[in-house]
């Protein structure tokens, strides 16, 4: 397939495809579909070492163009379905999934048909898979039920599944593992990550695994995951059938990739933890205010666990930390701007008249 490509040496990032095609099941005929997403920042978060003792990076995945890392996985599992000739792909999604699908759907010009649980996306997400055409239909039921139709319909018909039980979004999205070893120079000590499916923190495990058998890496991180309290299926050992909690891209009871995340945590002497929401959104609160990171609830977690792993001991001082902060916090503003009491935050009105702007700002006479 003729494809235009940017300018051989080209500073333009070229998507994850093209940038690690050798460690993916790619060759010259595939026909690449991508968004440019991956190349996110890996940024110091000096006031989370302060908090902590340790030495905090925070890989920023909002940064991808749909605003979540779902993209990485995405563009190899929409490549791979129009390789293998698919017209339509099927996700079931909390909302970030659908909103990947859809623009990766859309830039490929096939359908996307999604499933969500019906009143529980967030809006900034529902709003783009409005916007990049997709199929959407709202599930009266859980993430799980959307998951269970979405496979049978994918096991029959000709629609091709882009959930991250596809293999296909575990490789596209073991690359931030590979981008964080070329910024730090070898793996960290820890790595913290969001987990709802469980797909991504399998894919980093596999990614640092492949990292140090191309001699790119001397070590395994630990592996940190963290559920929230209400939808803590792996932490409780047992499926939770009304997953309940504020961050929606994790309220998943019971995760799809479940067994590979079980032996990831045992091949990286890992941990999985459950975090209350009130702990997670004043994680983002400090996130915002004290690094200047705006994440969704979800994200915020891997900052909560940091902060409660650190509280218990668990993060030696100095210890190198990656926390992966998984999706942009314009994705679902509203937390932010809630109070404790359920009120939102109203900045105050004045008229226009610069001595009170002035006297407000404490600028003096
Ligand atoms: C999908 C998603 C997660 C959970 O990732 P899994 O691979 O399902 O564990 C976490 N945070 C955000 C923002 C997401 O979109």
């Amino acid at each position: 397939m003729n494809q235009p490509t940017p300018k051989p040496g080209s500073r333009q990032w070229r998507g994850v495809i093209r940038e690690y095609a050798s460690r993916l099941d790619v060759t010259d005929a595939t026909p690449i579909v991508t968004l440019g997403e991956g190349g996110t920042p890996l940024l110091p978060a000096p006031a989370l070492g302060r908090r902590t003792g340790a030495d905090v990076w925070v890989k920023f995945e909002g940064m991808n163009p749909t605003g979540s890392f779902k993209d990485r996985g995405m563009t190899m599992a929409v490549t791979k379905a129009v390789e293998r000739g698919a017209e339509v792909v099927i996700c079931a999604s909390t909302g970030n999934t659908s909103a990947s699908a859809a623009a990766y759907a859309a830039h490929a010009g096939i359908t996307a048909a999604v499933l969500v649980p019906e009143g529980k996306v967030a809006m900034g997400k529902l709003s783009q898979a409005v916007a990049h055409g997709a199929r959407i239909i709202q599930l009266q039921g859980t993430f799980d039920d959307c998951l269970d139709i979405a496979r049978e319909l994918a096991d029959v018909h000709p629609v091709h599944l882009v959930n991250s039980v596809n293999n296909d979004r575990i490789e596209g999205q073991k690359t931030a593992a590979f981008e964080v070893v070329e910024v730090l120079g070898d793996a960290p000590d820890f790595h913290f990550v969001p987990v709802g499916n469980a797909g991504n923190y399998t894919a980093y495990t596999r990614g640092y695994r492949e990292d140090i058998q191309a001699g790119n890496a001397t070590r395994m991180p630990r592996m940190f995951g963290f559920q929230a309290a209400g939808s803590a299926p792996i932490v409780r050992g047992e499926p939770v059938r009304d997953p309940e909690t504020i961050a929606s891209a994790i309220r998943i009871g019971n995760p799809a990739s479940w067994e590979l995340a079980l032996s990831a945590r045992d091949e990286t002497d890992g941990y999985f933890g459950a975090i209350a929401d009130e702990r997670i959104l004043e994680a983002q609160r400090i996130l915002s205010a004290e690094v200047g990171i705006f994440v969704e609830p979800a994200s915020a977690i891997s900052v909560a666990g940091l902060l409660e792993r650190a509280e218990a001991g668990q993060v030696p001082a100095g210890a190198r930390v990656v926390l992966t902060v998984t999706g942009h916090g314009l994705k679902d503003p509203q937390w932010a701007v809630r109070r404790a009491d359920g009120t939102e935050e109203q900045p105050v009105v004045v008229p226009v008249d610069t001595a009170q702007v002035a006297s407000l700002l404490g600028l003096g006479a």
